[in-house]
């Protein structure tokens, strides 16, 4: 396949120039913060896992116990034999944590905005994204066919303006946005988007990736209409879902693509999941650990009040961001370098995250470390 090879190298080649080019690496995660890299162990501060939840003995006997009943696959997608019960349990706790009438669970979160913005909307309709949304969005968006509009960065006004301007032109619309934005770390104004898309007859779907079990919940009538999630991230397992009303969950069944043509999730990962979410309910403390690391964190280099686990140390270039994570990982910290396309061009990075599992003393010393960058 020589053109191929050719077309592929030319590719590559090109990326590295750019300080762009991205290569998979050997992390053993041995427990929550811990990891070994080529035989290196260092403390990361780059994992989502929030709450040290995929390591928590509950979570592991739960996906254990339920290997042992139920195997491992789901042997087919929920609609032919798949739709395995622990699912009905996971929905009703994820709905019940949210407010809402129901919930739906699905195979990631990546596939739950593929499924569900396409199911919502298409040619004709109208999609507005804030400029930092997560990649899944768009690229749900880009799937739905809708015509997609990006308003200014957690900018009302600006969204505003576009309805002003575009609504009238289209059938449906549909506001999209994260509740904590992935690269930046700053929350949404999820309360203000939504009156405002209720003023335009306008619907929303909020991504709560980064959010649950470590910021505050909204209530239902500030809450966006359709409320996503994964349970990738601060629930420590795998699986993404909808929350929403009754009628919108029915429709998603038998409309959401990624839902009808994939496998189940793993019935032990529902499990796990399902437990990891009675350990968040029952431990009203455990998120607020990894907040206060961020602010402490933050405060040390003026950076704006950290507002969720996440904080960015914006350095500008690729090449700077990459010096400075090798850096850091002389000292002994696992900090990756997040580049563009991830984030706008000029606004390369360190990306911290925080854990319930980090010892302040840790944060101590990484402060320490950054500071000799
Ligand atoms: C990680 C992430 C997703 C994807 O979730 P997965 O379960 O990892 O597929 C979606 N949206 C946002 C904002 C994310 O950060």
């Amino acid at each position: 396949m020589p053109t191929l090879n050719q077309f592929v190298d030319e590719k590559l080649n090109l990326l590295g120039q750019k300080h762009q080019r991205r290569a998979l690496r050997e992390a053993q995660r041995e427990q929550a913060v811990w990891v070994v890299c080529e035989g290196k162990k260092l403390l990361s501060f780059s994992c989502n896992d929030y709450l040290g939840l995929s390591q928590h003995p509950r979570v592991k006997q739960a996906a254990q116990d339920a290997v042992e009943v139920y195997g491992v696959g789901a042997g087919a997608s929920r609609l032919v034999t798949g739709n395995h019960p622990l699912y009905t349990r996971l929905e009703q706790k994820l709905a019940n944590m949210k407010g809402t009438e129901s919930a739906l669970v699905f195979g990631s979160g990546y596939l739950t905005n593929v499924g569900v913005i396409p199911a919502l909307v298409g040619k004709g309709d109208l999609i507005l994204a804030d400029r930092l949304v997560h990649a899944c969005l768009l690229d749900g968006a880009k799937l739905s066919g809708a015509t997609l509009k990006r308003f200014a960065h957690n900018d009302v006004a600006s969204a505003r303006q576009l309805l002003d301007k575009h609504r009238g032109d289209f059938n449906h619309c549909l506001i999209l946005t994260d509740t904590v934005f992935s690269m930046d770390g700053d929350l949404a104004p999820v309360a203000d988007l939504r009156a405002l898309a209720d003023r335009h007859d306008a619907w929303l779907l909020s991504d709560d990736a980064h959010g649950l079990g470590v910021v505050k919940q909204y209530n239902n009538e500030q809450a966006a209409h359709i409320q996503m999630g994964t349970l990738s991230k601060a629930v420590g397992a795998y699986g993404g879902y909808i929350c929403a009303s009754q009628p919108v969950i029915d429709y998603l069944v038998t409309s959401a693509r990624s839902l009808v043509f994939s496998t189940g999730l793993p019935p032990m990962v529902a499990a796990a999941a399902l437990e990891a979410l009675h350990v968040i309910e029952e431990d009203s403390m455990l998120g607020q650990k990894p907040l206060t690391l961020a602010k402490m964190f933050a405060e040390a280099f003026d950076l704006p009040a950290a507002e969720s686990a996440i904080v960015p140390l914006i350095l500008g270039d690729e090449e700077k961001a990459l010096a400075a994570s090798v850096a850091l990982e002389k000292a002994g910290f696992l900090v990756s370098a997040i580049r563009p396309p991830t984030v706008p061009k000029g606004t390369a990075r360190l990306r911290f995250t925080f854990s319930a599992l980090h010892e302040e003393q840790d944060v101590v010393r990484l402060i320490a470390a950054v500071s000799k960058l």
